[in-house]
């Protein structure tokens, strides 16, 4: 079954990915329509810009209020174009949504204004130094249907903050879903041309890269990050690229089993697998393995399909999972529970527990994006790490274990974006962590102030002091030029002892 079919060059049928219901049909924007949007972007930035960012801030968060005001029928808009259960859709995009704003609105003023760097070099008697946060322009935001309401919303907020305008690219799969974030910004008071949306697939999102923006914010997989990045290159447009994952979760000999093993179901399952810091692989210690895999096994079964788990929601997907899966059962992995699609309309994928997992199964290298918890045994902590870190991925991964320091020592240890203890992928969720992936898992951060500020060129303003009427090495060279800076070479410069010695 299919949920996103192209009916011509220019419309696309939408289906439920929960009952295969049609929900509608969609138009593709033309590349002439992208164009015209990111020209009234264009048009409307600099008056948007010119607003002290105290008033962005003011007018953004008045959205908080809007998410509040409108939460059922953005529940409900999630809902129809992706099935996933009601809490998920509270807790995954609305309440992060939430703080997003509030978190954003708060820092942008402090850290969007002027700011004054102390200098440290022989250049502090003479100059001063300004930074000026100045906005990109238009930026073109590019994202995904696994989280389609929160991963729109949130890089376009820090956008505008930073006085840019926003033409918004959501995914074809959930393309209502990411246009709400738009809508709850216009009603808080965003001006029509400054916050924009423009629907369609692929080939809309490349007319975005291809149109006269400022940067690209994008969230998506690995193989199209690839294609904006050469796409950008060429034009030298900047770009962050929020890719894929394949997160590790290590699970040391003195972790608590039932947290781990609940963590490990919850962190493997929730969203129905489809999260970029899903847990992806487990590594036990085999002295607590056993102990580990039957609580996993325990607390999988007890799993109820359409309220803790809802359905894929993307056909396309459905196919990725049921091919990890038979590949490594025919590699001599033993599937303990599930394991295949459920019957009826939907795309529902049975909860699934694979053990006897081995890095030479395609279920332990790419990306499954369903609700499959995939255990691998290991000697010890070293071998956990080791196979963590041998991943072309490197997004995030997790640590289960009572002590915090042997969790410290494991992160520092790790290759990936970010590190957390005794949970996962909660870590999107920390609007101050500079959260972002390695390898093939992307380039740039999508939170923190790097985030905030990468909406924005740092401009470095340096200003002079004094009233002299030329410095010290303008013209005319002299031999008092000379004297002067090989005097600040030997006394400037070089440890005590070298200096006394060429006194
Ligand atoms: P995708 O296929 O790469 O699509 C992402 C977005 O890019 C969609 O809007 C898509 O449009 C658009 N697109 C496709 N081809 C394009 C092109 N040539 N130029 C410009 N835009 C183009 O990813 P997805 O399947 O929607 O999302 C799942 C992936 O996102 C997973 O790999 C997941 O791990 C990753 N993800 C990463 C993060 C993170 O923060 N690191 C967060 C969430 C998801 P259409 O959908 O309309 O084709």
């Amino acid at each position: 079954m299919a949920i996103v079919q192209p009916l011509d060059s220019s419309r696309l049928r939408l289906s439920s990915p929960e009952d295969g219901r049609h929900l509608e049909d969609l138009d593709i924007s033309s590349t002439a329509e992208v164009d015209a949007a990111v020209e009234r972007a264009r048009a409307a930035q600099p008056a948007w810009a010119r607003r002290p960012v105290a008033e962005r801030a003011a007018i953004l968060r008045r959205a908080v209020d809007v998410l509040v005001a409108r939460r059922e029928e953005i529940v409900e808009q999630v809902r129809a174009e992706t099935g996933k259960p009601r809490v998920e859709a509270l807790a995954i995009e609305l309440v992060p949504a939430c703080d997003f704003v509030n978190y954003w609105c708060k820092r942008a003023p402090r850290d969007l204004r002027t700011e004054k760097r102390g200098l440290h070099g022989y250049l502090l008697p003479m100059k001063k130094l300004r930074i000026n946060y100045q906005p990109l322009g238009v930026v073109g935001v590019i994202t995904p249907w696994n989280g389609p309401f929160v991963l729109s919303l949130n890089p376009t907020v820090q956008a505008l903050l930073a006085g840019n305008a926003v033409v918004l690219k959501p995914s074809e799969v959930t393309p209502r879903s990411g246009e709400f974030a738009v809508r709850v910004l216009r009603e808080a008071g965003v001006p029509e041309d400054v916050v924009q949306v423009v629907h369609g697939d692929g080939s809309t999102g490349a007319a975005l890269v291809d149109s006269e923006v400022g940067k690209i914010a994008f969230t998506g997989s690995v193989g199209t990050g690839r294609r904006i990045a050469a796409a950008c290159a060429e034009k030298l447009t900047p770009c962050t690229l929020e890719l894929g994952g394949k997160d590790a979760m290590i699970v040391c000999a003195d972790a608590d089993l039932e947290r781990a093993a609940a963590g490990a179901v919850y962190l493997s399952m929730f969203n129905t697998g489809q999260v970029c810091l899903s847990v992806e692989r487990i590594y036990v210690v085999d002295s607590v393995a056993d102990e580990f895999i039957r609580l996993v096994a325990e607390k999988a079964s007890r799993m109820r399909p359409g309220e803790d788990v809802g359905p894929l929601f993307f056909d396309r997907q459905a196919e990725v999972v049921d091919r990890h899966v038979r590949d490594a059962e025919q590699r001599g992995a033993e599937v303990l529970l599930g394991g295949s699609a459920a019957e009826g309309d939907g795309l529902h994928f049975q909860p699934t527990v694979v053990t006897g997992a081995d890095h030479g199964m395609a279920l332990m290298r790419e990306e499954t994006f369903g609700p499959v918890a995939s255990i691998m045994r290991v000697r010890d902590e070293d071998e956990a790490i080791r196979l963590a870190n041998d991943s072309d991925y490197g997004l995030g991964g997790s640590v289960f274990t009572t002590s915090q320091a042997r969790a410290e020592r494991i992160a520092a240890r790790m290759t990936t974006g970010s590190v957390v203890h005794n949970d996962a992928a909660v870590i999107y969720g920390v609007p101050e962590a500079p959260f972002g992936g390695r390898k093939n898992s992307g380039l740039g951060q999508v939170n923190g102030v790097h985030s905030l500020r990468g909406f924005t060129h740092p401009q470095p303003v340096l200003l002079s002091r004094g009233r002299a009427k030329r410095e010290s090495i303008w013209y005319p060279y002299t031999d008092k030029t000379v004297r002067d800076l090989e005097g600040l070479i030997r006394h400037g410069f070089g440890s005590k002892l070298v200096r006394r010695l060429l006194r």
